[in-house]
């Protein structure tokens, strides 16, 4: 495991400030609410999503699937413009990576990462170092979990029936295992969007690069050839211990500590870092950067059209799920009156934070003249807020002759609309059967 030497520098104040916001973003969210509610919370039980005031099921699978392609679309994206951006400046392993060692830095100073460092101060720094990772371990669980309860239970010591303390436990193990033992070797070795990076990043990528043309041949033994004074300050500041002068790196995360190294060490001669975010085309051909390149619209144009399938369908969602199944243990019945009963199963989920009354009406159906029965007045049903409702209904229609139906099979529209509010309806197209019935001629 690599720890790396402290540097500070302008793109290393930068992340820091960009690190602080997100490390406060990710603690804050989960004790947020929105009118009394979950803020963001993935309730698992229950298999709901909370987001902005919002309910959302497993059945809307489709917006899950929109946020990951467009959260990887974004990946191919930011990282054919400006490299590994994600990596340097946002991934939680390089945040909680700068985390660890900013505690480890406060409390050894510059014994920091060396073996003589007292066995009190190791000790001290462990110590502190595992209350942090249950602090954010717990932080993890509570976008699971309401942290309030999950707070008052930890302070009353009342663990009965809950699950969360062995996933708090679980997280912060890993979470301290990785900073203590694994760190730039995940980034290295097991991250697969590394592997990744390669494949989407070209000559013209805006990355941290080293000019090899300024700066080779290195100043060895005094002798003044290139700019590089071969200090290996950039080095020694890496995170994951590469040398950013071999050439692009499947190790680095473009953190941009190297830079920052090495502007100080070209600061005393008055010249200009050798290590920068810059393109490899500027440095070896002096081409200006092409932002615009056939990957960089292929990737904009695929995320631009899937954040806007994801707007459309989210501006029209309506927050209510209805399934409507045909009871298959009772047949449809022919009943006096040269009538049909058709036997349905309906679920209904009320996905909004008001409790909600839904009237039931069918608006297409030939000439059948169906009629819904729920067993309650004018077909309405009533679901709590944030409930569902499952109930047998029945739909009774005219019956044909068999002369006029070619199928026994109609598609009929339900309507499902809460009475005090119209714009909260859904359509339902449902089958309806119409046995022969030997008494129509
Ligand atoms: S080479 Fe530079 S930018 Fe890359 S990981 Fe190392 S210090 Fe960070
Ligand atoms: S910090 Fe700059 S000068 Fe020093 S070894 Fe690295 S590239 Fe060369």
């Amino acid at each position: 495991m690599v720890i790396s030497r402290h540097i500070t520098g302008a793109i290393r104040s930068r992340r820091y400030i960009v690190e602080a916001i997100l490390g406060t973003i990710y603690i804050v969210i989960p004790w947020l609410s929105w009118a009394g509610k979950p803020l963001m919370r993935l309730d698992i039980p229950a298999r709901k999503f909370h987001l902005l005031g919002g309910i959302f099921i497993p059945q809307e699978g489709i917006f899950l699937h929109l946020f990951l392609l467009s959260a990887g679309l974004s990946l191919f994206f930011f990282t054919s413009l400006i490299g590994r951006v994600w990596c340097g400046w946002a991934c939680p392993q390089t945040v909680f990576t700068d985390f660890f060692d900013a505690i480890g830095r406060f409390i050894l100073g510059n014994k920091y990462g060396k073996q003589d460092a007292s066995p009190f101060g190791k000790f001290l720094l462990h110590t502190v170092w595992i209350v942090f990772s249950l602090f954010a371990a717990f932080h993890i669980v509570a976008y699971f979990n309401d942290p309030q309860e999950m707070l008052s239970r930890i302070i009353h010591f009342d663990f009965k029936e809950v699950m969360f303390p062995y996933f708090i436990a679980f997280f912060s193990a890993a979470l301290y295992i990785d900073m203590t033992l694994v760190r730039e070797q995940f980034c290295k070795y097991a991250c697969p969007y590394a592997r990744f990076q390669t494949v989407m990043m070209d000559a013209d990528s805006y990355n941290v690069t080293y000019d090899f043309k300024r700066g080779e041949p290195r100043r060895v033994k005094q002798t003044k050839i290139g700019d590089c004074t071969a200090c290996n300050m950039c080095l020694v500041v890496c995170p994951t211990g590469i040398d950013i002068r071999d050439g692009l790196n499947v190790g680095c995360i473009a953190c941009g500590k190297c830079i920052d190294a090495c502007t100080v060490q070209m600061g005393k001669e008055n010249k200009k870092s050798l290590i920068n975010y810059d393109s490899m085309n500027r440095v070896e051909k002096n081409q200006k950067i092409k932002w615009i390149r056939p990957r960089t619209v292929i990737y904009a144009t695929l995320l631009f059209t899937v954040l806007t399938t994801a707007i459309v369908l989210l501006s029209n969602r309506v927050p209510l799920y209805a399934s409507v199944i045909p009871e298959r243990s009772l047949e449809p019945m022919i009943i006096p009156g040269q009538k049909v009963r058709n036997f349905y199963n309906l679920n209904l989920r009320n996905m909004t934070y008001e409790n909600r009354e839904l009237k039931l009406e069918i608006i297409e159906s030939e000439r059948l003249k169906p009629i819904i029965h729920t067993g309650s007045e004018d077909s309405k049903i009533k679901i709590p807020a944030n409930g569902s409702a499952q109930l047998r209904i029945f739909i009774e229609s005219e019956n044909l002759p068999k002369s006029e139906k070619p199928t026994q099979t109609f598609q009929i529209k339900m309507n499902i609309e809460d009475v005090n509010n119209s714009s909260f309806k859904i359509n339902k197209i449902l089958p309806l059967r119409l046995p022969d019935d030997p008494s129509i001629q």
